[in-house]
């Protein structure tokens, strides 16, 4: 691995949750204002700093069990983000102090899929956590509910599909939410047509195929049968969003009482009413999804595929959504289209990356090596993408594998798992894209020459490649042999648009 920041010997034995690792930030040496070192925090398990030095913090945006949320700005640029504050004395045990540094690593896990709010930073000082995300100056998809009524078919087959593709890129990264709800839906802007954002990944967890669960979790309404037998999977998502979709057509939830119990009674029933008002009126098609996202036996719930995939969602000659990738497979596939100096350069940024980032990763990479050897192989990665609904031909796979296959050993290891499916907006951090030029400017020049670069590509075992001259004269935008660090940022955001300045935009990017 190429000598930038201390990287961790990927132990995967290790227990991934052990604070001593969970707390390996990217940022060196960070120190508190008399120069000793900041002291470590209990909940990241990193240096403590003061949010304050770097944001000023305004007006309250919303709160919710765990956390208020206000609006803050970063001093330096002016730019505006929400800080999502939750009070240490709130974490009375270690799931509690477990569930935070779990929302962090799942945030970044998610960070750069659409319609997933990202995160920015975390914090802590000696009383809080703070979570620094992307602002969503819209407000909650449940005010504009209650502002509304109900939502018109249209308009409700819309807003469906957006939740259930989020659903969908949840799961095929190993995470169940857990907690899907109006509330949990941010607007991005106050335009009418303004992208819906999931957020509150406060009860997420990291999930592996057959998987169960057995913790009680969620809001009474939302709830699903299994959760209440206390044994359950991913499917627990669908059933929230198709009370979602109840309510988004009717005004009211399906489940109604007005105790917590008789709740979960009518839960557990589950009769769902489609014969009071506005129910006569609504199309066969609507009330069918309905009845197959709240059926109350998982194993014959539509996933969220299935549901994308319903005549009702793909009805008023929209282009259908077809997800038919992963998010995962998508960045194999980028990483296959990129040239070696590139995948050098990704793997020296993946050797920065904390063990917070990575977490998301670590957790897929062992779901995929099944025998735990360490290594992923040819038939596990089909195995592991089939899983998710992703069949690949022999040839794509073995394309696929030979892509992330760095050293060209016939598997995948943990580090080249890593590099080749980190989010590329990786690339958006300075300090990142200023670690790898080090990592090839051997001489500190403040060029990459040509013998550098070959150097650099035979330490990775890629030097059979006689392509050097070209990716030089490529990138080498002034023509004068040796590449500067403006060329070579160039190069790393190019083909990544994702790493532009309003990657919500692109949905076509990555999944
Ligand atoms: P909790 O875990 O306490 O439910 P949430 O993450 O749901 O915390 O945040 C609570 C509330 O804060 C949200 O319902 C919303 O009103 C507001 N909020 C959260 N994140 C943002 C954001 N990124 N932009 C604007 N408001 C937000
Ligand atoms: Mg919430």
């Amino acid at each position: 691995m190429g000598g930038c920041c201390s990287q961790s010997d990927p132990d995967l034995s290790n227990d991934p949750m052990d604070p001593s690792r969970a707390g390996q930030s990217s940022k060196p040496g960070i120190s508190g204002k008399s120069g000793k070192p900041a002291q470590i925090g209990p909940v990241l398990g990193r240096p403590m700093e003061d949010i304050k030095s770097t944001y000023t913090i305004g007006k309250e945006l919303g709160r919710g069990q765990f956390g208020v949320t206000h609006l803050c700005t970063n001093k330096a640029t002016g730019e505006q983000f929400a800080c999502k504050t939750i009070a240490k004395r709130k974490l009375v045990n270690k799931e509690d102090v477990e569930d935070v540094r779990k929302e962090v690593q799942i945030m970044h896990h998610l960070t750069g899929q659409p319609n997933i709010v990202e995160l920015k930073g975390a914090f802590e000082d000696k009383h809080s956590v703070h979570l620094v995300m992307e602002l969503c100056a819209g407000g909650e998809l449940f005010d504009r509910i209650i502002a509304k009524g109900h939502y018109t078919e249209r308009a409700a087959a819309s807003l469906l599909r957006t939740i259930v593709q989020i659903v969908h890129t949840c799961h095929s990264m190993g995470v169940i939410h857990r907690d899907l709800k109006p509330e949990n839906f941010l607007l991005l802007n106050k335009d009418e047509d303004a992208p819906l954002q999931a957020t509150d990944f406060g009860l997420s967890v990291f999930y592996k195929q057959g998987e169960l669960f057995k913790d009680i979790v969620g809001s009474a309404y939302y709830i699903a049968p299994e959760v209440l037998r206390r044994r359950y999977g991913p499917e627990v998502d669908i059933w929230s969003v198709g009370v979602m979709l109840y309510i988004l057509l009717s005004g009211v939830p399906p489940f109604w009482a007005e105790s917590e119990h008789g709740i979960f009674n009518a839960i557990l029933k589950a009769h769902v009413d489609f014969t009071s008002d506005p129910w006569p009126s609504i199309s066969p098609g609507a009330k069918d999804l309905v009845k197959q996202m709240l059926n109350s036996d998982p194993k014959q719930r539509l996933t969220a595929f299935q549901v994308l995939n319903h005549p009702w969602i793909k009805e008023d000659g929209e282009a259908p959504d077809t997800p038919l990738d992963n998010a995962v497979l998508g960045r194999l596939k980028q990483f296959k289209a990129m040239n070696n100096f590139k995948k050098v350069a990704l793997r020296v940024i993946a050797g920065c990356l904390s063990e917070e980032e990575i977490m998301g990763l670590k957790q897929m990479f062992k779901g995929i090596d099944t025998d735990n050897s360490g290594t992923i192989t040819l038939e596990e990665l089909k195995r592991g993408l089939a899983e998710q609904g992703t069949i690949l031909s022999e040839s794509e796979a073995k394309q696929l594998m030979e892509a992330a296959d760095a050293d060209g050993n016939g598997t995948i290891d943990y580090d080249e798992f890593i590099t080749a499916t980190m989010h590329l907006n990786r690339m958006d951090k300075e300090e990142h894209l200023s670690t790898a030029f080090k990592y090839f400017d051997k001489d500190n020049s403040g060029f990459i020459t040509l013998e550098e670069l070959e150097h650099a590509l035979r330490d990775y075992g890629l030097n059979d490649s006689n392509d050097i001259q070209e990716v030089i004269s490529e990138v080498d935008a002034d023509n004068d042999g040796r590449i500067n660090y403006d060329e070579f940022v160039a190069m790393m955001k190019k083909g990544n648009p994702d790493a532009t300045q309003n990657p919500k935009k692109r949905r076509d990017a990555f999944v």
